[in-house]
């Protein structure tokens, strides 16, 4: 970790005014390491001396040779692993866009200031460079290969976590997801976004789904037992639908366990373009005709969802959390939030909000009739030993809302 006098900070404005301005303020918070240049081309230069990496660019996306943008484009070219805060005349949408934009890129984005700039609020942006971000962009993801997955499949290194769902009307539980994990012998606890790609890439994919669909089932059998009629999510993959031999296995797996169909759901996201719809769409159709329940997960930031909810018999969307988690702040995000909800109520479809932070993201759903809530502020996905005393200090917390 680094302190402040370690850390070396450039900043990239034309304007010498705030280029003198912001370094003050930074040599005021204590930062000694600050360097600044008047132009993309220059911080290029500097950026390629191997003792002058900057760990942090302040980046003024308007300037008149090579604006923000196109230098960001060049920060990845030369290997940029530092990190970035934008500041801006501009209105809070386009900085939003462009920060939109550095995220696509995998460079990490503290966040973004307007000018003027407040001191405190670069005082907070700057802070977090001291601190390692966990889940970030740039933070080191280290590739896992075909046959180390494929062992980790093989040998029950895979463990399901479980988020819990609640009515937002009345606070109860009505299901949980299903998320995968990696119990990795070295390397902690392994996050999907580091081994589904790659599954999906070798054609692991349906391996490893039903190793978690095997680890889920025994679950919805417990809840049946205990009289509760919770249903259990799993993520489907597109990959695992393009073989009709998949739905058998799923149907034999559900079947041998004794559990019904109504209380299983199946979360499709589309990340990428389907190469043959016929199948999914068969397969999908198939899974509702035999009383699964099918849920469009991340709504809104896929390829073709509009499309996907005209041809496909969904009885849940879920609205993706970047347009959740505080919409009540943001006038575009709010107006996505409103027209997905809007576009499954006309459908008949229950909703789904993703990404409840916290009371404030409660508060807008509750005003806004969403159906059901996950996300932090209920429960973080959790092992299934977990649930229980989850839900003992659930039933206190939920009386109080
Ligand atoms: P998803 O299906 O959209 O799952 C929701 C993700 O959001 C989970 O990340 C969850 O931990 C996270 N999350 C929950 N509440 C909050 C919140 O309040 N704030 C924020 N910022 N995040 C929240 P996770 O577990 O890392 O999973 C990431 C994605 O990996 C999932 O997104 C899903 O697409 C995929 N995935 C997970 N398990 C499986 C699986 O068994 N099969 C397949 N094919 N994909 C899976
Ligand atoms: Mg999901
Ligand atoms: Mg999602």
């Amino acid at each position: 970790m680094l302190n402040k006098t370690e850390l070396q900070i450039l900043v990239l404005d034309d304007e010498p005014f705030m280029r003198k301005l912001l370094s003050r303020m930074l040599a005021n918070l204590g930062y000694t390491g600050v360097s600044a240049c008047d132009s993309g081309q220059a911080a290029l230069h500097l950026l390629d001396l191997a003792d002058h990496r900057p760990d942090l660019i302040l980046l003024d996306i308007n300037m008149p040779q090579m604006d923000g943008v196109e230098f960001v484009r060049h920060l990845v070219e030369h290997h940029y692993a530092g990190a970035l805060i934008l500041v801006s005349g501009e209105d809070e949408r386009m900085l939003q866009s462009v920060e939109n934009l550095v995220v696509a890129h995998q460079i990490t984005v503290l966040g973004h200031l307007t000018k003027p700039v407040a001191p405190d609020l670069l005082a907070a942006l700057v802070d977090r460079c001291l601190t390692p971000l966990p889940n970030t962009a740039s933070a080191h993801k280290k590739v896992y290969a075909k046959d180390e997955l494929q062992a980790a499949i093989a040998h029950g290194e895979l463990v399901n976590f479980y988020q819990p769902k609640v009515s937002i009307a009345t606070g109860l539980v009505t299901g949980a997801e299903t998320l995968v994990r990696w119990q990795h012998p070295t390397d902690g606890l392994v996050f999907p976004d580091q081994f589904i790609s790659t599954a999906e890439h070798h054609g692991l994919i349906d391996a490893l789904t039903r190793a978690v669909l095997a680890g889920a089932l025994p679950l919805v059998r417990q809840w049946r037992d205990a009289g509760l009629s919770w249903k259990l999510a799993v993520n489907l993959s597109m990959d695992n639908l393009l073989s009709l031999e998949f739905l058998d296995v799923v149907v034999d797996l559900v079947v041998s366990m004794g559990v019904r169909p109504q209380n299983l759901v199946f979360e499709v996201t589309e990340s990428r373009l389907m190469q043959d719809p016929r199948i999914a769409l068969e397969i999908l159709t198939r899974l509702r005709l035999k009383r699964f329940r099918l849920s469009i997960d991340d709504f809104g930031t896929g390829h073709s969802s509009l499309s996907q909810l005209r041809d496909i018999p969904f009885d849940e969307l879920k609205i993706d959390q970047s347009f959740v988690h505080r919409a009540w702040a943001n006038d575009t995000q709010r107006a996505m939030f409103d027209a997905s909800l809007g576009l499954a109520r006309q459908l008949n479809m229950e909703t789904v909000a993703e990404g409840v932070e916290d009371f404030a993201d409660w508060n807008f759903l509750r005003q806004q009739k969403c159906d059901v809530a996950q996300g932090y502020f209920i429960a973080r996905p959790m092992p299934a030993s977990s649930l229980p005393a989850w839900l003992a200090d659930w039933e206190i917390r939920r009386g109080q809302l």
